[in-house]
Parts: structure tokens; C-alpha cells; sequence
């Protein structure tokens, strides 16, 4: 189940937003307002290389599956699946920070997505006293997929959702929740560019106020 090549999923800019806005950032600009679009997740393959590195926010089975040793790996079905609510919380994402209402395609494909993550406890017949999580969904990377979206729903219809914010910085189109009152970019990299671009720009140009003098 692993892809011994290079992926972009070692290579995301920004990682351990909410699990909604992470697979938002699976598209992202590398190299900066003259840079080019990334699609992280441009094969199977990366979908699960993907999966693996967010084990922590996903449950047990689905741990049993990304984790073991041999299994049946991530088809281009899934991809697509992952690609259409990637779309829909993108979309979703830009009209929280507008104040706009999104699309009722967009909320369909949400709560579509969301639904797929129906489960339940049930005694775990093998250790008495433990519990094992159960999904309707009988295809794990798609209770997966139901997972992001009701973590969608928590984020974008929750008390965070005021602090979802698109990185302001030229040529990023990364979404993070602001954190703390003095986060103002993604990641501190799409801070440093703008103030080198701002340092640059002022010792090329004279200030207004100087012109002339
Ligand atoms: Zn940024």
C-alpha cells in the first residue's frame, strides 16, 4: 500500500488544520504568486499516502486498513470521490470568508459525503469491556470521506467557522482557522514572502513624500 515514489503529501505547505480544511490544502500553490498548482492527491496512491498521515483523526478499522501490511489500496473511484468534496469544501470554504451562502450543490455534495459517516459502538465480542466503532458504509475510505464532511459540518456550521480564513498572502490559496488573534498568513513561509516583497518594493520605488525632494 505504499507509493515508493515522491508526493506532494510529503510536501504539504500546511498541515493539522481542521481534517475539512486539510483536504482543502491538498491543493496549493508552490513557488508563490508566479508559482504553479499542486494537486497533492493526483493518483490513488496518494489518496491513501494521503489517509495515513491523518491515522490519529480517523478510527480503528480504518487504522487496521491504512496500517496493515497488505490490503486493497485506494482505486480511482475513491480518488474522485475525495476530489468532488476537495471541490465542494473549497467552495464552501470561500463563501464562509465572503459571507456569502454557497451553492445548494455545493451543501448537497457535503451533506451527501457526510451522511457516509453514519457509525455506532458495539461491544467488541473479542475484549469484554471494549467497544469497536461500526460504520454503515462498508467501504472504509468512504466512511473516511463521511468523516471530513461531518468534520465539515463541525467547522463551517460551529464557532470556528467565524475564524476560517483564505491566506491573504498573493498567489496562496490555502485556508486555515485563525488560531490565535495574531495569526494573519497560513504558515510563517507566506508571511516572510510578503514582507521581503514589501521590503523590496519600498527600496525601489521612492515613497510618495519623496518624489521630487
Ligand atoms: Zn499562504
Amino acid at each position: 500500500m505504499s507509493s515508493p515514489t515522491a508526493s506532494a503529501v510529503d510536501d504539504l505547505p500546511l498541515t493539522g488544520e481542521s481534517l475539512a480544511l486539510d483536504l482543502v490544502n491538498t491543493t496549493f500553490i508552490r513557488g508563490g504568486a508566479r508559482g504553479v498548482l499542486v494537486d497533492a492527491l493526483h493518483e490513488p496512491a496518494d489518496l491513501d499516502r494521503w489517509l495515513r498521515t491523518r491515522l490519529a483523526d480517523f478510527g480503528e478499522p480504518l487504522r487496521r486498513l491504512l496500517d496493515g501490511p497488505s490490503g486493497v489500496e485506494a482505486t480511482q473511484g475513491h480518488l474522485d470521490r475525495y476530489r468532488e468534496l476537495r471541490a465542494a469544501l473549497r467552495d464552501l470554504a470561500a463563501t464562509t470568508v465572503d459571507g456569502t451562502a454557497p451553492q445548494p450543490a455545493t451543501v448537497a455534495a457535503v451533506n451527501a459525503a457526510a451522511r457516509l459517516s453514519a457509525g455506532w459502538l458495539e461491544l467488541d465480542p473479542d475484549r469484554p469491556g471494549s467497544s469497536v466503532p461500526r460504520w454503515t458504509e462498508p467501504d472504509l475510505r468512504l466512511a473516511a470521506l463521511g468523516e471530513i464532511a461531518a468534520a465539515a459540518v463541525a467547522l463551517f456550521a460551529g464557532p470556528s467557522a467565524a475564524q476560517v480564513r483564505a491566506c491573504p498572502a498573493p498567489g496562496c490559496i490555502l485556508y486555515f482557522v485563525k488560531s490565535h488573534s495574531r495569526r494573519e498568513w497560513c504558515t510563517s513561509i507566506c508571511g516572510n514572502r510578503v514582507r521581503v516583497a514589501r521590503h523590496t518594493r519600498r527600496h525601489r520605488e521612492p515613497a510618495p513624500g519623496q518624489v521630487g525632494a
